[in-house]
């Protein structure tokens, strides 16, 4: 069977992309990989499901066996993706979505040139703040560090290979986008 698309979504904290992708994956033939980090679960996550939460020096030691393919620390926390399991799934034909952040990203697009790198950007930075505090995860300190960090990320929009805005109410839309430059890209 052909290898699957490795698919790298970046986008700043509180822009959608979790809604964006879970589109995606409903489209079948993708598989979603499950990060490790060592940040504390918000409520209503699941270990297993949206991260393998972990202790810093478990993460140290998958980091010491190689069983991390990249990773980053992002205020204040470690976040990496698994190796094996992006491995298996592409060698098995899958699309591989990877959600990481802009230097994780660089850094898989360097060790996997064909990779599919897509930024998933906010209709605006008044918008993104918004989304940010209506989540009502975090406190102020963190939703100022992660609209710093915001700020930083949308400057490398133009390093990957697309960039799609999230549009109000639409993220369907952006789903169909992101699908349909996979498939060119997998027939290219
Ligand atoms: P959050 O704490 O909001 O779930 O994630 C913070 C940031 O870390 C997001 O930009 C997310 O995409 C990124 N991230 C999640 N998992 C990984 C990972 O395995 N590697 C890297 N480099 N970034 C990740």
């Amino acid at each position: 069977m052909g290898k699957g698309i490795l698919l790298i979504v970046s986008g700043p904290s509180g822009c959608g992309k979790g809604t964006v992708l879970k589109h995606v994956l409903a489209k079948g033939g993708y598989r979603y990989s499950v990060s490790a980090t060592t940040r504390p679960p918000r409520e209503g996550e699941v270990h297993g499901v949206h991260y393998f939460f972990v202790d810093k020096s478990l993460f140290e030691e998958y980091l010491k066996d190689g069983k991390i393919l990249e990773y980053t620390v992002y205020c204040d926390n470690y976040y990496g993706t698994p190796r094996e399991f992006v491995e298996a799934c592409l060698e098995d034909g899958m699309n591989v979505v990877l959600e990481i952040e802009t230097e994780g990203a660089a850094n898989v697009k360097r060790l996997m040139p064909h990779a599919l790198s897509v930024f998933i950007a906010p209709p605006s930075m008044e918008l993104l703040e918004a989304r940010l505090r209506g989540r009502g995860t975090e406190d102020e300190e963190t939703i100022q560090k992660r609209l710093r960090r915001a700020r930083e990320e949308m400057l490398l929009a133009p390093t990957y290979d697309i960039t799609i805005v999230n549009e109000e109410g639409a993220p369907d839309k952006a789903a169909e986008l992101i699908a349909a430059a996979v498939e060119s890209k997998k027939n290219a």
